[in-house]
């Protein structure tokens, strides 16, 4: 093993992982720091050399061929094509010249895999993050930035964080789109969540090419792709050929310099972000006519009446609307590229006002065995009956109280938070799905305050 393209060869020849990071080890021992320069190049999503098509060599080397091109001209060449200091014929003319020169092994095999990033040998940047991060100070020039980007914590196991002032909008039910508007190269690049580039929304990159003169710094749109029929939409976003996405449009919901993102962090907060977006987008919309633009915030204080007020509404409207969920956003949170707790996606909810009918301890051998376990509710809730076991949202300090004071409750109406009614069939009788106590309404049995 010699160079590059030999170093991929024998990745080829293995599917063993093990073996796989033993040809690795061995590629670096040997002092084969093209490979790991050229995947690191192939597997940077951020870095593209704006090529699609990148010819074969179909001929064996004739014989005594001495190649022209070499490692050296392949480095200068692949940051001319970064820098789209070289594109269209250009490039075209640049890279076939280059093939010319250079061996059909070293072109096929390594030089050609790296223009299209693509080193087809089953190897990931994980395996060779991996057997890099073992090799000492030197290998670590050579890491490949994993892509990746602000995640949602779930809502509901961290009740306490939705307090205080924040940011609500709603889940969209599409695909995460993550624009690239890159000043210095002048381009636009779309990718999903995992890094991988997607060419399938021409339309919308397009309206934000015509963006790009007018900033002056590259940043980093964050966004969902949606559109009227999300089963039509999920087929057009992974096509290959065909792609008919004219009926996507795009919300943004977030902005992050370019710089900030690669380096997995921001410190704007996400109110300053929004109040960027708000500003860019005013050129994005007209120019799109309304396919790209801004998903609204709502600002609350969830420490106010008013606010939880306001918050029961925002959950019943998305619910009416048939939003998938809701996000709680912290307006003081920068932004970081893994899951977190400034992003918080919830079910949206409603809540129903109900009457104890019966309390009734925990099952003999767990936590509650000898407090109360759950309350037996009964109610009516827009000309429906209902009748719900609520075993959840109590404090172990209710449970007991409640436990006491049994015989008092019976009647006593307390407000219960759902996201949907349930029916069972043949039933008249309606229940409540996932229910979860909430507060009582009055200190009178049968009271409504
Ligand atoms: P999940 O996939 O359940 O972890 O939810 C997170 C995903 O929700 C993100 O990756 C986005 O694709 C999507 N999403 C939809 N609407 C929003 C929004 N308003 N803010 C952030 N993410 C959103």
């Amino acid at each position: 093993m010699k160079t590059a393209a030999d170093v991929i060869t024998a990745l080829e020849r293995t599917n063993s992982r093990l073996d796989k990071e033993r040809v690795l080890r061995d590629a670096w021992q040997a002092g084969i720091q093209e490979f790991f320069q050229g995947a690191q190049w192939a597997c940077d999503s951020l870095k593209t050399f704006g090529v699609k098509k990148v010819p074969v060599l179909a001929d064996q080397d004739p014989p005594n061929f001495r190649a022209t091109f070499h490692w050296r001209d392949f480095t200068t060449l692949a940051e001319k094509l970064q820098a789209r200091a070289l594109t269209g014929h250009a490039a075209r003319d640049a890279i076939s010249l280059a093939a010319d020169g250079c061996s059909q092994h070293d072109w096929n095999n390594f030089y050609r895999r790296v223009l299209l990033k693509d080193l087809r040998c089953g190897v990931t940047e994980t395996t060779i993050n991996k057997v890099l991060k073992a090799q000492g100070a030197a290998a670590q020039a050579f890491l490949i930035p994993v892509f990746s980007c602000q995640l949602a914590e779930d809502g509901t196991d961290h009740p306490h964080r939705i307090s205080g002032v924040r940011m609500l909008d709603n889940k969209l039910d599409g695909v995460r789109l993550l624009t690239v508007l890159d000043c210095d190269t002048q381009t636009v690049t779309q990718y999903t969540r995992n890094g991988k580039i997607n060419d399938n929304f021409p339309q919308l990159a397009e309206f934000c090419q015509q963006l790009l003169p007018r900033l002056k710094h590259s940043i980093l749109l964050e966004g969902e792709v949606v559109s009227n029929n999300f089963q039509a939409l999920m087929t057009q976003v992974n096509r290959k050929k065909n792609v008919d996405t004219s009926d996507a449009h795009l919300a943004l919901f977030d902005v992050v310099p370019l710089r900030d993102f690669q380096a997995g962090r921001c410190n704007i907060n996400q109110q300053d972000r929004h109040d960027i977006l708000l500003s860019l987008s005013e050129f994005l919309t007209t120019a799109s006519q309304g396919k790209i633009y801004v998903l609204p915030k709502l600002v609350v204080d969830l420490d106010t009446p008013q606010g939880q007020e306001t918050y029961r509404e925002f959950n019943r409207d998305a619910l009416e609307a048939g939003f998938e969920g809701i996000m709680i956003k912290d307006p003081l949170a920068g932004y970081a590229t893994k899951r977190g707790f400034a992003w918080l996606k919830v079910k949206p909810f409603f809540t129903v006002d109900l009457e104890v009918q019966d309390i009734q301890p925990g099952a003999p051998g767990t936590k509650f065995e000898n407090t109360m376990g759950a309350i037996l509710f009964h109610g009516w809730h827009e000309g429906r009956e209902i009748s719900v076991s609520v075993g959840s949202g109590y404090t172990d300090k209710q449970r007991d109280e409640i436990w006491l004071l049994k015989d008092k409750l019976l009647g006593r109406v307390a407000e219960i938070e759902t996201d949907v009614l349930t029916q069972s069939q043949n039933s008249e009788i309606w229940s409540l799905r996932f229910p979860r106590f909430v507060r009582w309404r009055g200190w009178e049995p049968g009271e409504k305050i």
